[in-house]
């Protein structure tokens, strides 16, 4: 039974514990989009918002910034905003009476032609579907609720055997997992968003269905020509992007574990260790994970969270994850303050009882130092033993791009760690990373380590006179110019 339940905690341990480390994303929607709600959802330990472009136009998404940067002033809070781009999520197109029924054993042909689908004949918003998909192949609708079995395709229609049979309605999603898929990662409309993006100046840019390193690069291109500094977080919901995570880890600044779609794309049993896997690789390359999608599903309609529900929230806790992510909860379930509530409560209960054991730093990153000697992992590695052994009050990490808090959020100290910088964007891109608290200070606070120290302790009450802080700077992604100096210092 976890020490921590029961026990008082002492005042360091409230000073420690008074930030949650595990960040928590919410995504914004009917549900939740008018000034009060996001005051109060920020209010519960909102730390990101996230703006699903499956839906809503442009126009909203700009008044839905206004307010979440409105929100974050009123709430003195670094308050980072994700754009999800939508990818080339394939949908069906609409159906006569809104809706057909599918029977099992009964042939249907799925076209791309502009038509209304009727009985027998399914549109798909996917131009090239039947160019892409061969004869055996699966083709899922409504979430994987229902299978057809691709019979022969003649490059402009499909015709199909209905395995798994059911309802199909307007617009419901099309998952083609076993196909070979033409499209580019990026569509017209994702290039759209993307400049909305650039121009609105947002802190993250998801992409979704990620096949590869190139996909992402794809949009890194965009971005570098629109001259636009905007991290890019691949989500991993596609088969090969499973196969090929390592090369997608290593091109993002940040990955999500979209178990929606990804659980539909692949067995949804294969989903929790494919979960824990991109957890520990991206880890070892101080890469942030997102884990998304159904945390607290029945919370769309019930203000309590199952027991199952509550389980999962806390393995995604205590597997490391950076963050979790609310989307349906959030957007447009009945409860929304409620779920992020529930989900700061277990999120706090996992890191008191991991503060109290010692256990923030988990086995993968150390291996990862043991064999590599790299400057960075052992300076880290150092850093965050030196906090624990002397029972350091606070890592400050000074910190101009975001890296050096990146690293150190990656081997989980025990203290608390502000990332402290006098850029906002910074301050915000920061909020992802676990355990880092941005802190925004006047440039010319930053050259003087004893003087910052003293600010930051004295704005964040991390720290009494005489209390010790680490101070850590110095990080690079480039081994050339990774010169990290460490200093400790006596408040
Ligand atoms: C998912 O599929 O889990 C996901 C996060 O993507 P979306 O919400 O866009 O379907």
């Amino acid at each position: 039974m976890p020490k921590t339940r029961t026990r008082k905690l002492r005042d360091t341990e409230h000073i420690a514990l008074h930030w949650r480390r595990t960040k928590i994303i919410a995504t914004l929607g009917p549900a939740s989009n008018t000034p009060e709600m996001i005051d109060k959802l920020l209010a519960a330990g909102v730390d990101l918002v996230r703006l699903n472009m499956s839906h809503g136009d442009h126009a909203g998404h700009r008044m839905m910034v206004e307010r979440i940067r409105a929100a974050a002033t009123r709430a003195n809070r670094h308050i980072a905003i994700l754009m999800d781009l939508c990818g080339p999520k394939i949908r069906v197109g609409r159906f006569e009476g809104d809706g057909i029924d599918l029977r099992r054993g009964e042939k249907v042909i799925v076209t791309a032609a502009a038509t209304i689908g009727r009985a027998g004949l399914i549109p798909s918003q996917y131009k090239t579907i039947a160019k892409d998909v061969t004869k055996g192949e699966r083709i899922l609708l409504d979430d994987g609720k229902l299978e057809l079995r691709v019979l022969k395709s003649n490059g402009k229609t499909v015709q199909c055997e209905v395995v798994q049979g059911g309802r199909l309605t307007n617009n419901k999603g099309m998952n083609l997992p076993d196909s070979n898929l033409s499209t580019t990662a990026l569509t017209s409309k994702d290039k759209r968003d993307a400049e909305l993006a650039i121009e609105l100046e947002v802190d993250f840019l998801a992409l979704s269905f990620v096949r590869a390193a190139k996909d992402v690069q794809q949009l890194q291109r965009f971005l570098t020509k629109h001259k636009a500094d905007i991290p890019i977080i691949s989500k991993i919901e596609r088969p090969e992007a499973v196969e090929r995570m390592d090369e997608i880890i290593e091109a993002s600044y940040g990955i999500m574990v979209a178990r929606g779609d990804l659980g539909i794309e692949l067995p949804a049993e294969q989903v929790p260790l494919i979960q824990r896997e991109l957890i520990d690789r991206a880890r070892q390359r101080a890469v942030p994970v997102i884990v998304a999608t159904q945390m607290l599903e029945s919370m769309l309609s019930a203000a309590r969270p199952t027991r199952a529900e509550v389980g999962d929230v806390a393995n995604a806790a205590l597997s490391s994850a950076d963050a979790v992510m609310l989307s349906g909860e959030t957007a447009s379930g009945q409860f929304p303050v409620e779920a992020v509530q529930t989900m700061d409560k277990i999120l706090r209960e996992i890191e008191n009882h991991q503060w109290n054991t010692g256990q923030f730093v988990s086995a993968s990153i150390q291996v990862r130092y043991q064999k590599t000697h790299s400057v960075r992992e052992a300076v880290g590695h150092a850093a965050v033993e030196l906090a624990r052994d002397l029972r350091l009050a606070a890592l400050i990490i000074p910190t101009m791009t975001g890296t050096t808090a990146r690293i150190m959020s990656a081997h989980r100290a025990t203290a608390p760690m502000f990332g402290v910088t006098s850029r906002e964007t910074i301050c915000r891109r920061i909020a992802l990373h676990w355990g880092i608290v941005p802190l925004h200070v006047d440039d010319a606070d930053t050259h003087d380590w004893k003087h910052l120290c003293e600010r930051v302790a004295a704005q964040s009450a991390i720290a009494r006179e005489g209390h010790k802080v680490l101070v850590i700077a110095g990080f690079s992604d480039d081994p050339k110019q990774n010169e990290p100096v460490m200093k400790i210092l006596r408040l």
